[in-house]
């Protein structure tokens, strides 16, 4: 099946069910037999390294169910907050399959992670200070040290995280930065991994390659300080690039192994064990969000289409429209591809600020009022990680799969109502500020004249 025929199909099914249409306005769809494939994939390019572990990064796709998907698929599980963890806890993940990575992780979240044996890379030397006090003697917990390469950014310079002054990582380059880590690690017998993300979404293969070679040496460089195997795991981070600009998957798993076996043909070898955490490659594709148009209208001579889908559920693209662009695609009421004579038009969102805007002046069958616009390869990052202002909603995520020509659709997230947005919102706390802190009656006697 094509992937226009698989998303029509999807749409007729979802609005039929009514999940996407009046009363539920914008909804996100996940592919289940493409996250398969994506994973399967994802396994297959590295079948030839022993012992990897690769771990999903929850930030791209939050959903317990996504995540339990995952784990069934083989996944580990990559957690950058105390939420993240417990999303991955909730999925089901064993604590040796996660890997923690919180960019400020607080005294709590280090002890708990050290208790339950959850992988966890210390951002900076601070950082390896407060694990050395609060691990147990006998913590199972693999502990590793994230450094920047510092081998330069990509064309989004909000994903990369390898510049000179990144916030990520102990900056290799700088001066003295190399001798302390090897003191680190000579100090530190139980940290056994180095840890690296080159960048995400804007950095070439070839710069993440670069920087993760930097890697493998500097483990080489820290066994040969110590005297001994001490560095046994090697995490490459994720950041694997997504193609926005149509079907195809590129660039490959497997170019990305390839461009890491060329840059250091050692890397891969076996000799220490590999995890990547990969998050967009495996999920952006694989989702999509769908919106009805509310609204057409003409403003300055141009075409503008009020649909519901705006920067609560497309918050990069809407922001940086030029780092982040996503292809809209136009379709009818029941889901079926408009095939009219393509002209300009604005793709506006629900918010109420004048730069909800997901896409200018783009080439697009004509819109009316009660079609449906489609955004393309949004399942990692866009609808799973919603942005709440204007108070609209969070919007209901299905998952999908097309079984013997039927498409079997289940609820992800429910959507959440208007009462559960009041109730978020601090209405239990409602006389909150004028009982208790309400001003002193005025005191005739005040000196406060
Ligand atoms: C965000 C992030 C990832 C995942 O990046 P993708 O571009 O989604 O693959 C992996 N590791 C760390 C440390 C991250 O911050």
């Amino acid at each position: 099946m094509t992937h226009q025929k698989k998303i029509a199909s999807v749409l007729r099914q979802a609005t039929a069910d009514g999940v996407l249409g009046p009363e539920h306005p914008v909804a996100g769809f996940i592919d289940v037999q493409g996250i398969r494939d994506s994973v399967t994939a994802l396994h297959k390019a590295f079948a030839h390294v022993p012992d990897a572990l690769h771990a999903f990064a929850v930030k791209a796709c939050p959903l317990v169910p996504v995540l339990r998907l995952l784990a069934d698929a083989g996944m580990g599980c990559e957690t950058a907050s105390p939420g993240e963890t417990r999303l991955a806890l909730a999925a089901g993940f064993a604590p040796e399959r996660i890997v923690l990575d919180s960019p400020a992780k607080t005294r709590a979240e280090i002890s708990e992670a050290l208790t339950l044996g959850i992988a966890l890379n210390a951002d900076n030397l601070a950082e390896l200070d407060r694990i050395d006090a609060l691990r147990p003697a006998r913590s199972r917990s693999v502990v590793g040290l994230r450094v920047n390469p510092q081998v330069g950014g990509g064309s989004i310079a909000a994903m990369s995280t390898a510049t000179p002054h990144s916030k990520f990582g102990v900056a290799l380059d700088d001066p003295g930065a190399r001798a302390r880590v090897l003191d680190a690690f000579l100090q530190h017998p139980w940290l056994t991994r180095l840890h690296a993300h080159i960048g995400s979404q804007g950095c070439s293969l070839q710069l993440i390659a670069r920087g993760l070679a930097t890697l493998h040496q500097l483990a080489e460089e820290i066994d040969a300080h110590v005297g001994r195997r001490q560095v046994t795991s090697l995490d490459l981070g994720g950041g694997l690039p997504v193609n926005f600009s149509d079907d195809t998957v590129t660039p490959t798993f497997q170019e990305y192994v390839r461009a890491l076996t060329d840059a250091e043909p050692a890397l891969l070898d076996g000799r220490y064990q590999v995890v990547t955490e990969f998050g967009r490659s495996l999920l952006a594709k694989n989702g999509f969000t769908a919106a009805v148009v509310e609204y057409v209208k003409q403003s300055g001579g141009r075409r503008i289409a009020l649909t519901h889908a705006g920067a609560q559920v497309a918050t990069r693209t809407v922001f940086m429209p030029d780092a982040w662009p996503v292809r809209i695609t136009a379709h009818g009421p029941d889901g079926r591809p408009k095939t009219t004579a393509s002209v300009p038009q604005d793709v506006a969102g629900p918010l109420c600020f004048a730069g909800d805007m997901v896409a200018h002046e783009r080439l697009l069958p004509e819109l009316a009022e009660g079609d449906l616009v489609v955004l393309h390869d949004t399942g990692a990052y866009y609808f799973s990680a919603p942005w709440a202002y204007n108070s609209i909603p969070r919007p209901g995520v299905h998952g999908f799969l097309h079984r013997d020509g039927a498409v079997e659709l289940a609820t992800v997230r429910t959507p959440q109502t208007l009462a559960e947005v009041v109730e978020e919102s601090g209405s239990s706390h409602g006389p909150a500020l004028l009982t208790g802190l309400a001003p002193a009656p005025h005191d005739e006697h005040s000196d406060c004249s």
